[in-house]
């Protein structure tokens, strides 16, 4: 490898920051805060909120009663919020603002008496919320003629929907407009916008590598790559990435530059 390029931006989003910050302004008034599912997608984010005292849970059925349930910053639909204040539960909500405006425009749609199709994996935590809403339907129960509106996981291939979250439209911008011949990804395989990363970077024609911690780095062979770009998911801590750097640096006796100063 003769030169390794820092892509971006990269990194943590501002709804990740959030998302997280609320976490620990919880944590800060308790001993245990329950999440209902991964807070974001990301191992060594999960690892560090656990041993501080984040019980993550896939159903509201696991929190004891009288306890606080963060909601992920993927958002819920609205019958997990109305089930969890049933329960008695105290409801603190990390929904990224992003994925909040988009469960207001199906609800507007609704009450103006429109459908919303939602675009994106139906698997997905984040269109699983949506789909919850009234009036939400996927794009293939969209009947001919019907007029319907229109919500994209805010993940997807921002090339292709309109919609998608500034964050990681410049992200996939950043990575589609490298100049090298190779890309690394660093972030959680279980995230949706680290992949889309490493798949934009594919379908540039990048050789294209994903990798979660900086020791998965440093066992790739990037010794056929010429000019590599580094960047990572919206959900990948900067330790992670400057370990993996640092490591990149140390294998191949390269100083690593920002794009920016590259170009
Ligand atoms: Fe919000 Fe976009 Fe970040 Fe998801 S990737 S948390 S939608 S800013």
């Amino acid at each position: 490898m003769e030169r390794l390029v820092l892509i971006s931006p990269r990194g943590f989003c501002a709804g990740v920051e959030r998302a997280i910050k609320i976490v620990h302004r919880e944590l800060a008034k308790r001993d245990r805060v329950y999440c209902l599912h991964e807070i974001v997608h990301n191992d060594s984010v999960i690892e560090d909120l656990r041993r501080k005292g984040v019980c993550f849970v896939d159903a509201l059925s696991s929190v004891p009663p009288g306890c606080t349930v963060v909601f992920s910053a993927h958002g819920v639909a609205p019958q997990i919020r109305e089930q969890a204040l049933e329960m008695g539960l105290e409801c603190v909500d990390a929904t990224c603002p992003f994925v909040a405006m988009a469960h207001e425009t199906i609800r507007r749609n609704a009450a103006q008496g429109m459908r919303t199709a939602v675009f994106g994996d139906p698997r997905h935590v984040e269109v699983a919320g949506y789909l919850g809403e009234r009036g939400a339907c996927l794009p293939e129960d969209v009947k001919a003629g019907e007029k319907v509106g229109r919500v994209v996981q805010t993940t997807l291939d921002s090339s292709v929907y309109g919609g998608v979250c500034t964050a990681t439209r410049d992200r996939q911008r950043a990575v589609g407009g490298f100049g090298g011949d190779a890309v690394l990804v660093l972030g959680g395989k279980r995230s949706s916008n680290t992949r889309k990363l490493f798949e934009k970077a594919r379908s540039a024609g990048k050789r294209s590598w994903l990798a979660d911690s900086a020791a998965e780095a440093a066992s790739i062979d990037f010794s056929q790559v010429s000019t590599l770009g580094v960047t990572s998911g919206a959900s990948t801590p900067d330790s992670v990435f400057r370990e993996a750097v640092a490591a990149l640096e140390r294998k191949y006796g390269l100083k690593a530059v920002e794009m920016e100063a590259e170009t």
